[in-house]
This record gives structure tokens, C-alpha cells and sequence, in this order.
């Protein structure tokens, strides 16, 4: 029994021929073997082709539509329309064809089959640009505040200094590429329902270059690029901080056939420190104080990021309390702002005391019996 054509395309048997072809275009779109890679694709597109080149034509649509068949002998894959023609959408090295799905179906139905020069020339001669690199550098608290200039060693592709990228041994063994003519690409018409398809793709030859080297560079074997172990010296700004990457323009990898190079990406990671902690742009540290400065008041040495400091401890300062030193802190990346630096005091209670030590303190705990305000906090609390 014949195959049901209306079915296949999903229309109704009372279809105009536009619905016809606006459904046979849905469907090949969704079905096209160079964009459909599921094992289907390439019989379910033949049989959309099929049902396709009957109901898209007027006499054979009327034939089959009276006698169920066309009366050519149609079977799957078979028949006047040469499906043989077809056998490379499954075959290798598919994968490199460029497919604009938009532009071949407005071209498909449009009458304006092929490609037009600008759109063959979008694709041609781009040589592929270097390839980024990324290197993660870890620098201190202390770097990332005051900013520094950093040595590095990458391994990393360079333009051959022997052909200056380009990959022949002279300048006249570059020649045009015989198969594409210097294009770069190369395009394949077939013919399908209601007209043909056409693909470009890159140049296998030239691989979409235009050009072949007749005698390549001894240095790089034809390849314009050699693997360089390269020291850079990098200049890391005040302020970076841990997860920011630093772009250093044209230093990745060289580009093919001396095109452009990539870029360097510095990933930096701030070392944590082993008295501060960062927040944003300020720091925090703890720092223990004598009970007796607490309660007198006195003057400390506090570290910061570029040596010490000294910080002024007032009377009656509790356990806890924080002391914000403006500009001690970590300048902003963007505006050189700098935060602050946040000292916590923890009041230290003697562990061991010397006999005069206690004889003092019993002395100060009788005094403080008596002073309002003393003991008698406690004593309000319990
Ligand atoms: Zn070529
Ligand atoms: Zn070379």
C-alpha cells in the first residue's frame, strides 16, 4: 500500500499547495540530516522529500490523489527523484558544512537559489584567531593592597620568527588553492523538492585559508606557530582581589597563519592571611590587650598591612570593642578609595601572677568594694 503523503507532511488532503510547502519547510528544517543528528533524521527527510515532490506538483498530486499513487513505482527511497543524490547528508566530514537554516530556506523558496558573494565572503579567509590563555596567580594580602609587578613563565604558542606566522619558506611558495580557487570555501548544490540546496563549506584543501604553502617553513613544519616557553613580567593593580582576572591584551596564544593572538587572563587568588581577614575593601583582625590597659587606657602597637601602627586604647575600653583606623585598608581597584582597618580588642586576663602582682589586685578588689559602680554591677545582676 502506498504511504500516505498528506500524513507524512501533516496537512490535510484539501491542502493548498502553499500549506504544502510551508509544511514540507517546517518539517525539513526540523529533519534536515546536517542538523537533525538523531539516527531517523536522514529517512524521515527522504520521506519528507518524497511527499514533497508529489503533492508539490500539480499533475502528480492529482494522480495521487485519485488513484493513491503516482504510478511511478514510488517506494521508500526509491524512484524519479533520485534519492542516491542524497548519500553524502549521512556520510563523514558533514559536520564542517556551514548551514545558515535561515538563509537557505528564504533562498529554497525565495527563487534566489545559492549564495550570494557577501555571504560566501563572511565565512572565507578568517583565520582563526590565537587562543586565550589563563594562568592563576596567587598573590599575598599585603601584594594585593599595595600592587606589584609579578614574573611569570608560560608555555604558550608564538608566531614563527622564521616565516613571521605565515608558514612557507618564502614569500613566493604561498600559492592560491587550485580547489577553491583562493575562495576559501567551496559550495554544493543539490537538488530537492521544489528547487535546490545549497551548502558552503570551508575550503578541505586550504581548510578556508585560499592559499597552500609549495614549500613550508623548516622552523615550524608549515604551521606558522611554535611552542615558546615565554617570562612575562605582569603588572598586578592595587586592589585586585580573590575571583578577578586580569586581561592582558595580546599575550595568548598566536593566531593562525599570523592572524591575531589571544589574550592572557591573569586569574588572581588572594592568599589568606595569617592576621587578617578581608572584607571588601577593609580588614579585620583581633588583637589582645592587658585587663590593666583596658581599664587605664594606654597606647598599642597594632599591625597593618605596611608595618605597624599605633593605636590609642581609652579608659574603660571593653571586651570586644572595635576600632576603625581609616585608609588602613585595601585601596579600591577602581578608585584607589581605601577601607579601613578594624581592630577587635580581647581583653587578656592574667593566667599567673607574681605574689606582688596578687597582693595588688587583692588591695585593688577591696577598693573596688567600694566604688559605686563596681561590684555592684554584678550585684545587680544577681
Ligand atoms: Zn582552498
Ligand atoms: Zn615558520
Amino acid at each position: 500500500m502506498a504511504k500516505d503523503y498528506y500524513e507524512t507532511l501533516g496537512v490535510h488532503r484539501g491542502a493548498s499547495i502553499d500549506e504544502i510547502k510551508k509544511a514540507y519547510k517546517r518539517l525539513a528544517k526540523k529533519y534536515h540530516p546536517d542538523l537533525n543528528k538523531s539516527p531517523d533524521a536522514t529517512e524521515k527527510f527522504k520521506e519528507l522529500n518524497e511527499a514533497a515532490s508529489v503533492l508539490g506538483d500539480p499533475k502528480k498530486k492529482e494522480t495521487y490523489d485519485r488513484f493513491g499513487t503516482t504510478g511511478e513505482g514510488f517506494t521508500a527511497g526509491a524512484g524519479g527523484f533520485g534519492f542516491s543524490d542524497f548519500g553524502g547528508f549521512s556520510g563523514a566530514g558533514m559536520g564542517s558544512e556551514n548551514i545558515d537554516i535561515n538563509d537557505l530556506f528564504e533562498q529554497f523558496f525565495g527563487g534566489g537559489f545559492g549564495f550570494g558573494g557577501s555571504r560566501g565572503g563572511r565565512e572565507r579567509r578568517r583565520s582563526r584567531r590565537g587562543s586565550d590563555l589563563v594562568y592563576e596567580l596567587e598573590v599575598s594580602l599585603e601584594e594585593a593592597a599595595s600592587g606589584i609587578s609579578k614574573s611569570i613563565t608560560i608555555p604558550r604558542l608564538e608566531k614563527c620568527p622564521g616565516c613571521n606566522g605565515s608558514g612557507a619558506a618564502t614569500a613566493d611558495s604561498i600559492k592560491e588553492c587550485g580547489d577553491c580557487e583562493g575562495t576559501g570555501y567551496v559550495r554544493r548544490t543539490q537538488r530537492i523538492a521544489f528547487g535546490t540546496f545549497t551548502t558552503t563549506s570551508s575550503c578541505g584543501k586550504c581548510r578556508g585559508s585560499g592559499k597552500v604553502i609549495a614549500k613550508p617553513c623548516g622552523s615550524c613544519h608549515g604551521k606558522g606557530r611554535i611552542e615558546k616557553v615565554r617570562k612575562l613580567d605582569v603588572k598586578i593593580p592595587a586592589g585586585v582581589d580573590t575571583g578577578h582576572r586580569l586581561r592582558v591584551h595580546g599575550e595568548g596564544e598566536a593566531g593562525e597563519h599570523g592572524s591575531q593572538p589571544g589574550d592572557l587572563y591573569i586569574a588572581l587568588r588572594v592568599s589568606t592571611h595569617r592576621i587578617f581577614e578581608r572584607r571588601g575593601n577593609d580588614i579585620f583582625a583581633e588583637i589582645p590587650i592587658s585587663f590593666t590597659t583596658a581599664s587605664i587606657g594606654g597606647e598599642i602597637d597594632v599591625p597593618t598591612l605596611d608595618g605597624k601602627a599605633s593605636l590609642k586604647i581609652p579608659a574603660g575600653t571593653q571586651g570586644n570593642t572595635v576600632f576603625r583606623m581609616a585608609g588602613k585598608g585595601i585601596p579600591d581597584i577602581d578608585t584607589g578609595e581605601k577601607g579601613a582597618e578594624n581592630i577587635k580588642v580581647l581583653i587578656r586576663v592574667p593566667e599567673r601572677l607574681s605574689k606582688r602582682q596578687h597582693e595588688l589586685l587583692d588591695e585593688f578588689a577591696k577598693e573596688e568594694e567600694k566604688t559605686p559602680g563596681g561590684k555592684g554591677f554584678f550585684g545587680r545582676v544577681f
